[in-house]
């Protein structure tokens, strides 16, 4: 393919990786995947079969048999070696995921380092996947808790983080002792296809990581249909989290669900203002504000409204907006046609119900699947905005007149992944902290991403924890042995 020109060109690979095996549909079927700054082919992928998804289970369950008998020394070592040849070929993957994602390739760098920080994260929380004693209840008896991995595993990730939300449930799942089936974002592939390239290479056992890719609903049907699959870990929208935790209810497999959010960002009259900016622009705007950890609402207190919004679309006027191959640019374009056309309903929306523009292009004069950042302000909570995630560089701003009244916007959401505010005085910050519905709150800190603490929210937004040691227990099982005496 002329468009993917890679140091090591092995590395783009448009065949699944099945048991070992590089394979094609059995009917030849493939999909197109496209480069959304431009519209063109990059390559095509697979659309595997139901019997493709069956042989894919198959080998999960030989991967499993053989990689739970390893130590955990054994099997971090070669994740620490797969690690080694993410970071070699840290390029290659960046190339890749800006092709087909079209984030700027500082940020794709910059992923492959947060993708290869869970994965170093597990492998050295494999060796400390301990169980316990517990003082018997009779003389003679003993107790011991050991921990076992869950067995088969499936991960199902979006396109906004094609390696990252792979690594945070491979690491965890392969430093358990479990084999994984990966299905990764229609949109992004390559990236998924690059790391099941770089595990083989590492020699990770045939069968412990598999890719898969084709038609969604059919995929997520056949492996949550078979009892061979003991857990399911996805990562996307509400909506599909919903629908698949009620096809895991059949076989009672474990679930974990990291969906949608729609984080407020809270300023409060004492923050420092220019502080508060940073970590606007840091949460709104990373990956051109396609994150579900994105502020989405920033809730801003009268006193301190017109410096903020006054310093914000200062910051935003320095955003630069360019092809993701461009090193200036630090914003790209959205992944489609529809994230476009979100973006301006949402706009169009929050100004039909009293909303100002204060700064930027409208999203209406969007090219292709570029939208320029854009500043409103007096949204009203009603506006759509307020309710659903943008997913996009619309930054709109409510202001609020007293503390009580911005816990309760913020929480009047059926989301609750994160949330942000900045404020200086202590007692504040820890009532502040204390009622906030989500899962993480991030304080006078616009980035809080870090493998070691556990990332996921709360209501609508999932259920579960990744990363940190409580994301490796999301892979294991507790067995209780009891053990009588003479
Ligand atoms: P999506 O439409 O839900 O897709 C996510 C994944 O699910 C894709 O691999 C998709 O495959 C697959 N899928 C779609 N329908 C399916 C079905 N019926 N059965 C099985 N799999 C199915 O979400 P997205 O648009 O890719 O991602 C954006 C969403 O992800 C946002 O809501 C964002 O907030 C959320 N997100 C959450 C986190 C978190 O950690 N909480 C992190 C990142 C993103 P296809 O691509 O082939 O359709």
């Amino acid at each position: 393919m002329p468009a993917v020109t890679l140091k090591a060109p092995r590395l783009f690979r448009e065949a699944c990786y099945v048991g070992g095996q590089w394979i094609t549909a059995d009917n030849g079927a493939t999909i197109d995947v496209d480069n959304p700054a431009t519209g063109d082919i990059i390559g095509r992928v697979p659309s595997l079969s139901q019997a493709d998804i069956q042989q894919a289970i198959d080998s999960a369950q030989a991967g499993f048999n053989e990689w739970r008998q390893m130590t955990a020394q054994e099997r971090a070592d070669l994740m620490l070696r797969w690690l080694d040849l993410m970071q070699e070929h840290k390029e290659d993957i960046a190339t890749l995921m800006t092709l087909e994602q079209g984030k700027p390739l500082a940020e794709s760098r910059g992923e492959v380092d947060y993708a290869g920080a869970f994965i170093r994260w597990f492998a050295e929380e494999a060796r400390r996947n301990y169980g316990e004693t517990i003082p018997a209840a009779k003389r003679g008896q003993h107790i011991v808790v050991t921990r076992n991995p869950v067995g088969v595993t499936v991960a199902i990730t979006p396109w906004n983080f094609p390696a990252a939300m792979i690594t945070r449930k491979a690491g965890a799942a392969l430093a358990a002792g479990c084999s994984m089936i990966i299905k990764p974002a229609e949109a992004t592939p390559f990236t998924a296809l690059a790391l099941a390239q770089l595990a083989e290479e590492a020699g990770i056992p045939a069968g412990v990581l598999n890719v898969v890719t084709g038609d969604a609903p059919m995929i997520g049907e056949t492996l949550t249909a078979s009892p061979v699959v003991r857990k399911l870990s996805f990562t996307g929208s509400t909506a599909v989290g919903r629908k698949l935790m009620a096809q895991c209810a059949q076989n009672i497999q474990k679930v974990s669900l990291e969906l949608g959010g729609n984080a407020p960002f809270i300023v409060f009259d004492d923050a420092d203002v220019d502080k508060a900016v940073e970590g606007a622009i840091a949460s709104k705007f990373r990956n051109t504000g396609q994150t579900c950890v994105c502020a989405n609402r920033f809730l801003v207190q009268r006193g301190i409204h017109d410096a903020f919004v006054e310093a914000l679309s200062k910051a935003m006027s320095e955003l630069v907006v360019g092809d993701g191959f461009d090193e200036k640019a630090n914003q790209s374009c959205l992944i489609n046609k529809a994230a476009v056309e979100k973006v301006q309903t949402h706009y169009k929306d929050a100004l039909d119900k009293g909303a100002r523009h204060v700064w930027g292009e409208s999203p209406n004069d969007a090219k292709g699947n570029y939208v320029q950042p854009v500043l409103i302000t007096d949204v009203s909570h009603d506006s759509t905005v307020c309710k659903e995630e943008t997913f996009g560089p619309l930054a709109a701003v409510i202001p609020f007149d007293t503390e009580e009244e911005a816990i309760a916007l913020a929480n009047d959401t059926p989301y609750g992944l994160a949330s942000y505010f900045y404020a200086r005085d202590i007692h504040r910050i820890w009532r502040v902290a204390d009622a906030l519905e989500t899962g993480i709150v991030s304080i006078n800190e616009g980035a809080f991403s870090n493998p070691a603490a556990p990332f996921g929210g709360v209501k609508a937004s999932g259920l579960g924890r990744e990363g940190s040691r409580h994301g490796m227990e999301e892979y294991t099982e507790l067995k209780y042995l009891c053990m009588g005496g003479e």
